[in-house]
């Protein structure tokens, strides 16, 4: 009775078993074949004879039914996959079948008293070693198939050891029930336990074995028990192989699975860190790109803040850079960059400092420094590295013949009104200093430089309002014939006033204008205020209007002014632009080709303040200049022998090459009189006429008055 209600209840649970692992089975087959067509569908670029990663593998793995074998990399992988997790598990799982199998001794007592005492002492002596083994497997760090084999091992020799002494008792029907018990031991091996299918399929054939031999040994049962009990062992073997086979194909999908998802995870996240890379880089020179250093410069400003940790801005300008590209070509100009970028990033190593591409040939370097002294030698290590490479820059008008750059340092410092912006600023305007400066050198901000303080903040926004709230005027002042000491032109100044009416000096404005763009209007306006003034009722014949090379280098410049003499009906013969050798004094092909569309409408081209500047020689070369101004300087140097020689020599080589010459700053009689002696064509200066407002040139036109008379200010 006993017999068939155990074996009943055995196949029950096992058709469970079974039942379940098949709902889970092809729950996962499901959802791999969905994954498997989305790939199919997915457009292949590897092409076909790519060889397969581990991920592809695993593809196919999931996709082959029924499974192939593994690839071996993916074997070993899954072996080693979980290690710990296994170990544990099976350490515990031994430690709850040596309880329940000591437990067990009691029914012993109670089916086979007679030799209970034997069958207990087997049960605590396999257990004792079996725990003793397991233990010291573990602490040696035993790879968990060697564990594994372990607990299979004392499985058998635990169904072993309990096994024989209790076919040594006398109650013979007790035994008969009692063994089939045994049937535990091979489920313990293919369902307790997760071993794998080699070892639990090794283990439990042991055990089908060892019970098949009991049975022969039985000699008290007659043959149709021994074929009822035998076939249940057999099918228990069977069903308990299948359901091991099976969950041990379903545990290696899950980790397919698992397997697949890491790698996509993987995957997505190195694209992620590969786009963030790409979206902070600069393509050309692979330094952090503007967005990027934008980024450092707010984490420096924020340390800064909250723990006064200082720091450095630094703008670097590869000098004369447009030029470079003109005259090698942009490849070049990019090879230039790159090697440029290459050695700033070396150099500013020992400082701890990063770099990055903040505009076309424009560098910024951010270090954590804190002294002035310390942001001084880190600028000026940038400045001198690019100068040691040496690198050719042959077309540079500045007696240079190398690639160099000016630098331009800011740094924190405590103060009022303390905004993130402001530091870059404050390294803009070294940097325009250090540009000012002849280039090839390194400016720090100084708070303390007119240029640099609050009020050209003021005078830069006051630019902005200043032709719509009429504080921006013109005054005059004639240039006089040497010979007749008739007005012959006029040269337009400008003139800014404040709010409150206070004067601004031009020396001040001017250069504001020009690093802020504001030049570009005022200029325009200045431009069209002269032919209103003076030129389209015929008071003035010529009128000189200063032009900065940043106008000159603007697009449609030259349309713009000839869009002004058409709408004032000026010819534009009557005006003569004049040009210093400045800042920006680049001469490039956008200048040259603006300069040639103005002396097409008939401008006059002067050049201004001749000998100040780097490349007025040639300049003088380039450009077939009407006039030459001759800087006020050397007239004022004239009465030593040694600057009258010079004044002397600067008027030959400009008569030389043609041109007509004016002689700024006379404001003597005796400057008159050399004036004079030289054979200069014009002059201009205090003692010849003072600037004055357009009212003081207005003269009844007529027809055969083409030179105004100066009305001496009063
Ligand atoms: P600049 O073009 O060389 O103008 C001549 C400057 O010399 C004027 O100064 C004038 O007042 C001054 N000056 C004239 N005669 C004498 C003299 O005998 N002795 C001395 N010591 N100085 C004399 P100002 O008006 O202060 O202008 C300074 C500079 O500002 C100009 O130099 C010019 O470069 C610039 N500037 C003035 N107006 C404009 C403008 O409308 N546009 C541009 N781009 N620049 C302008
Ligand atoms: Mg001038
Ligand atoms: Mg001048």
């Amino acid at each position: 009775m006993y017999l068939p209600y155990c074996a009943e209840k055995c196949c029950l649970f096992l058709m469970g078993c079974l039942s379940g692992l098949r709902a889970r089975a092809s729950a996962t087959m499901s959802f791999v074949r969905r994954r498997a067509r989305a790939r199919e569908n997915a457009p292949q670029h590897n092409g076909s004879c790519m060889k397969h990663t581990l991920a592809d593998v695993v593809e196919i793995d999931l996709r082959t039914e029924p499974l192939r074998p593994a690839a071996a990399e993916l074997r070993a992988l899954y072996q080693q996959e979980g290690q710990d997790t296994r170990r544990q598990a099976t350490r515990q799982g031994m430690w709850i079948a040596i309880t329940v199998y000591l437990l067990f001794s009691i029914t012993d007592i109670l089916l086979v008293p007679d030799v209970a005492r034997y069958t207990v002492a087997a049960r605590f002596t396999i257990s004792l070693i079996a725990f003793v083994l397991l233990e010291m497997q573990v602490r040696r760090n035993a790879s968990a198939d060697a564990i594994d084999s372990l607990c299979a091992a004392g499985l058998v020799a635990a169904y072993a050891g309990w096994l024989y002494p209790s076919l040594m008792t006398a109650d013979t029907q007790s035994i008969s029930y009692y063994m089939v018990f045994g049937s535990i031991f091979m489920m313990s091996v293919n369902l307790f336990f997760s071993f794998q299918f080699r070892l639990s399929l090794v283990a439990s054939i042991v055990i089908l074995l060892i019970f098949l031999a009991a049975l022969q040994s039985f000699p008290p049962v007659d043959a149709s028990y021994k074929l009822a009990f035998g076939t249940f062992c057999i099918s228990c073997f069977v069903f308990t192989s299948y359901v091991n086979w099976k969950l041990n194909r379903e545990r290696y999908k899950v980790f397919l699975n698992a397997f697949e998802a890491k790698v996509q995870h993987n995957e997505a996240s190195e694209r992620g860190k590969a786009l963030l890379r790409l979206s902070n880089t600069d393509p050309l020179t692979g330094l952090e790109n503007r967005r990027a250093i934008d980024q450092r410069l707010r984490d420096h400003w924020d340390d800064w803040q909250k723990f006064g940790k200082g720091f450095a801005t630094i703008l670097i300008d590869v000098d004369f850079f447009k030029i470079y590209n003109d005259c090698y070509g942009h490849q070049e100009g990019d090879r230039c960059l790159i090697l440029v970028a290459n050695a700033l990033e070396e150099s500013i190593q020992p400082y701890k400092g990063s770099i990055g591409r903040y505009g076309g040939e424009e560098f910024i370097v951010l270090a954590p420094l804190d002294t002035r002294e310390q942001v001084a030698e880190l600028a000026e290590t940038v400045c001198r590295t690019v100068e040691n490479m040496a690198l050719l820059h042959q077309q540079r008008r500045d007696g240079v013949s190398i690639v160099t750059v000016s630098v331009g340092a800011s740094f924190t410092r405590n103060q009022t009104g303390a905004k993130l912006e402001k530091v870059i600023h404050e390294a803009d305007r070294a940097l325009y200093s250090a540009k000012a400066n002849g280039r090839n050198c390194v400016r720090l901000f100084d708070p303390n430089d007119p240029q640099s303080s609050d009020e050209s903040e003021n005078i830069a926004a006051l630019l902005k309002i200043a032709t719509d709230q009429n504080l921006v005027s013109l005054v005059y002042q004639p240039i006089r014939n040497v010979s007749s000491g008739r007005v012959e032109a006029v040269e337009a100044l400008m003139r800014l006033k404040m709010l409150d009416g206070t004067s601004v000096p031009p020396g001040l404005f001017i250069p504001i204008a020009e690093r802020t763009g504001a030049i570009l209007n005022l200029g325009y306006w200045a431009i069209r205020t002269v032919c209103h003034e003076l030129l389209m009722d015929n008071h003035v014949r010529v009128v000189s209007v200063n032009v900065s090379p940043i106008q000159l280098k603007t697009p449609g410049f030259a349309a713009s002014v000839a869009a002004i003499l058409g709408e004032t009906g000026v010819a534009g013969g009557r005006l003569a632009f004049e040009i210093t050798e400045g800042l920006e004094m680049e001469m490039n092909s956008h200048i040259l080709r603006c300069i040639s569309d103005l002396k097409t409408l008939g401008i006059r081209i002067w050049l201004d303040d001749f000998g100040t500047g780097f490349a007025g020689l040639s300049w003088l070369r380039l450009i077939d200049f009407d006039t030459v101004k001759i800087d006020r300087s050397f007239l004022h140097d004239s009465n030593t022998p040694r600057g009258k020689a010079m004044l002397q020599d600067i008027i030959g080589l400009v008569r030389n090459r043609g041109h007509k010459i004016l002689v700024e700053g006379v404001e003597t009689d005796e400057q008159l009189a050399l004036m004079r002696e030289f054979r200069i064509d014009q002059v201009q200066g205090f003692h010849v006429g003072r600037p004055a407002p357009a009212q003081n040139f207005l003269v009844d036109p007529t027809p055969d008055t083409h030179t105004a008379r100066l009305r001496r200010p009063a």
